[in-house]
């Protein structure tokens, strides 16, 4: 099953809903796809995407210097395309040469699944059928108030889904606790609230105000402080009952043993489309279970749920608002999600299915970056 041939598309368009968190406004999602035929007469499908920046060079580095490493290798090998992608762009450091070797690796899955003629979450150990679905929300404009919030919520409540994520990260502290007072207070018991804070805090305004938090029984706090701060996050966790969420900053397992081996994470939230594909998502997703840690990844809910239902620790599946494939009209058909329970489908592979021609439609050229990009950062 010889790789013949890569072609490579990519969109910037803005989410469905408005997002803003606190720390960026987003202004353009970029989702770069792939399509690689093969010997066989097969193809499969591979996406990553990035927020606001790097489109443009992430295709640049799939078409001009991935293509030509894959092209005649069998697709079968996955552990060999990966380790050839990320031998020849380990110098890039991590992060769009991860982003980049993951739309190639998620489009070597997909043929892997449709060679086989397995759907992959059954590739990837067919750990159960279906997995509870949280609805996350990125809305933190000046303007949301905690009574438009609370109504959200209900919506959110009355459409069956098994937890809601919320943004926080205001200045003043008593309007983050109103907020999740009025969210916690309109959830069904049992449903938990989670809460992200997108990095916002320093180590001491965290050991501060964090610990003020697990009174309201959160089902986690995600990201509070600065990605890289392995030991601030270790003393954060040992301050406050709430767990402890994070992983989308992170692009190697590397990374993510040194917070494991360091006490400073509860919920592990790799990004499949960040960490390079799902070869390396799943050594995560391993390697956290060795600690005793669930997995919850991050966005790309599409991919996320067969990855989720494959793995023995997956915990639950992130809904984002405006962020689906099907809201963007990539896709013609929504996931599964029923009475908050996501299941993936019987198709071979991860059975995405692009539509070409909206991806067309709002193709990404340099043009249309520098005429939509000015920056969302806070
Ligand atoms: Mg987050």
């Amino acid at each position: 099953m010889k790789i013949d041939s890569v072609r490579v598309a990519a969109c910037r368009l803005p989410p469905a809903s408005p997002w803003e968190d606190a720390t960026n406004k987003v202004q353009g999602l970029e989702l770069i796809f792939v399509e690689l035929t093969t010997s066989s007469g097969l193809t499969g499908v591979g996406l990553t995407y990035t927020v606001d920046v790097g489109g443009t060079a992430i295709r640049a580095l799939i078409e001009d210097y991935l293509t030509p490493l894959v092209i005649g290798m069998d697709a079968r090998d996955y552990e060999r395309i990966w380790t050839r992608m990320h031998r020849q762009t380990r110098r890039l450091g991590l992060g769009a040469n991860r982003m980049a070797m993951a739309a190639i690796d998620v489009a070597v899955w997909d043929l892997i699944g449709k060679h086989r003629g397995e759907p992959l979450h059954r590739l990837l150990g067919g750990a159960r059928d279906a997995i509870p679905a949280y609805v996350s929300e990125i809305n933190l404009s000046d303007a949301d108030t905690p009574d438009a919030l609370a109504a959200r919520v209900d919506d959110y409540a009355a459409q069956g889904w098994r937890g809601v994520k919320i943004k926080i990260g205001r200045d003043d502290p008593r309007e983050d606790e109103a907020r999740i007072a009025r969210a916690r207070e309109r959830l069904p018991a049992g449903a938990p609230l989670f809460v992200d804070l997108n990095q916002k805090w320093s180590a001491a305004e965290a050991l501060a105000r964090a610990p003020r938090l697990d009174r309201f029984d959160l089902g986690w706090i995600e990201e509070p402080l600065a990605c890289h701060d392995v030991a601030g996050h270790a003393a954060l966790r040992r301050a406050m009952s709430t767990p402890l969420a994070l992983g989308e900053s992170l692009y190697a397992a590397e990374q993510f043993r040194d917070y494991l081996a360091a006490g400073a994470v509860d919920v592990v939230q790799a990004d499949v489309a960040f960490v390079g594909g799902i070869t390396e998502w799943l050594k995560i997703a391993h390697l956290a279970q060795t600690f005793g840690r669930k997995v919850a990844p991050h966005y790309m809910a599409e991919l996320s749920l067969p990855l989720l239902c494959g793995v023995a620790n997956g915990l639950m599946l992130e809904s984002v608002v405006g962020g689906s494939l099907h809201e963007l009209g990539l896709v013609a058909e929504p996931l599964d999600i029923r009475d908050g329970l996501a299941r993936p489908g019987p198709r071979p592979g991860h059975g995405i299915v692009p539509d070409w021609r909206a991806i067309e439609a709002a193709a990404l050229t340099p043009e249309k970056v520098r005429g939509s990009f000015s920056g969302g950062s806070k």
